[in-house]
């Protein structure tokens, strides 16, 4: 298959809004921001070897691409409206770029976010996927709203993909229904649109844990000039995690495996019967991890009020500490 014909394939399942005045097909898209909303514009690269194993399924590497940016788009509590994808393919063949297409289709078709644009090259295995949302101004969550005195929350449970990614470079066999649900959040982890949207007006910060919760929620404490104080007995994990590994495993993929996608955040205590009502209305766990404090830094404390410490906080590239 030809570049020509791998993009009107793409075409075919763009999605189609009313905001989109011009689509795929010219040098560049033409979209209508509504009157009262900001543009929201993030990206994120997926490199086969850094992000994602040699071999994983087409689907699961497109389905990925997206979600990692929708999760950001969750994160500042924006509405997803149009992507941009950038393909570097090392080969054009018809199970391998329908198979990408039906996963990130998948995912765009459920999130009402259209295709509107990207590029295709030949190369080494590449996604580059630009996501644009709309976020009306002053109700974007930003990372340095943080005050002293609020709560600290996650959403869902932590440390599933870390642990998969853990069992598959071991060899593991995915033969258990645990070990399939690890595996499924490692390969289609699904953003938290819906409880982004809940927050926006609820939450003082969030951000998406994507590198590792303690170097994620760093970046909260020093944007608003804050420490945080976490109980590791309170970071939430999955029955999958536990049935797997021994408590001491659990809470480092938890504290720092990342990949994660959930949405960490602060709020006031006082909103939090608010919060565990739109938790139940959306069906998303909520769980309280800790405390803003005056300082700085994230401490991570043992049922005792010991500091624990890993020697790292999450995942970083060119320095690269993978649990
Ligand atoms: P140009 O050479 O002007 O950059 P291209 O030939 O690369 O244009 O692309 C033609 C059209 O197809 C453009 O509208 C572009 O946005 C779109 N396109 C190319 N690759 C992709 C892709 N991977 N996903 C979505 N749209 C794409
Ligand atoms: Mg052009």
């Amino acid at each position: 298959m030809g570049e020509f014909d791998l993009i009107s394939r793409l075409t075919a399942r763009a999605g189609a809004r009313a905001d989109i005045a011009l689509g795929i097909g010219d040098d560049a898209a033409l979209l209508q921001v509504p009157p009262g909303e900001q543009l929201v514009a993030c990206c994120d690269t997926l490199n086969e070897g850094v992000h994602f194993l040699a071999g994983t399924d087409a689907g699961d590497i497109s389905w990925k691409s997206l979600a990692v940016n929708l999760s950001d788009l969750a994160a500042m509590g924006a509405r997803p409206a149009w992507t941009l994808l950038s393909l570097s393919l090392p080969r054009a063949d018809r199970e391998l770029v329908d198979g990408f297409i039906e996963g990130f289709h998948a995912l765009a078709s459920q999130a009402e976010a259209a295709l509107v644009g990207g590029d295709t090259t030949s190369g080494p295995l590449s996604i580059c996927v630009t996501a644009l949302g709309l976020v009306p101004p002053g109700r974007a969550l930003r990372r340095d709203g943080a005050q002293v005195g609020d709560l600290v929350c996650v959403s869902g449970t932590l440390g599933d993909a870390a642990a998969a990614l853990n069992r598959a470079r071991a060899g593991a066999p995915v033969d258990s229904a645990a070990a399939r649900a690890l595996q499924s959040r490692m390969r289609r982890p699904t953003p938290r649109l819906a409880l982004g949207l809940a927050l926006r007006g609820v939450a003082h910060a969030a951000i998406d844990v994507s590198d590792g919760l303690l170097a994620d929620l760093g970046h909260i404490a020093r944007a608003s000039a804050v420490g945080l104080r976490l109980e590791a007995a309170a970071l939430p994990a999955s029955e999958a995690l536990r049935a797997l590994f021994p408590a001491e495993d659990c809470l480092r993929f938890q504290a720092i495996g990342g990949d994660d996608y959930e949405l960490a955040f602060t709020l006031p205590p006082q909103r939090l019967e608010l919060l565990r009502a739109l938790g139940a209305d959306l069906g998303v766990e909520i769980s309280v991890i800790g405390q803003v404090v005056a300082g700085d830094g994230v401490r991570l404390e043992a049922p005792d009020g010991a500091a624990i410490d890993f020697g790292c906080t999450g995942w970083e590239h060119f320095t690269g500490s993978p649990p």
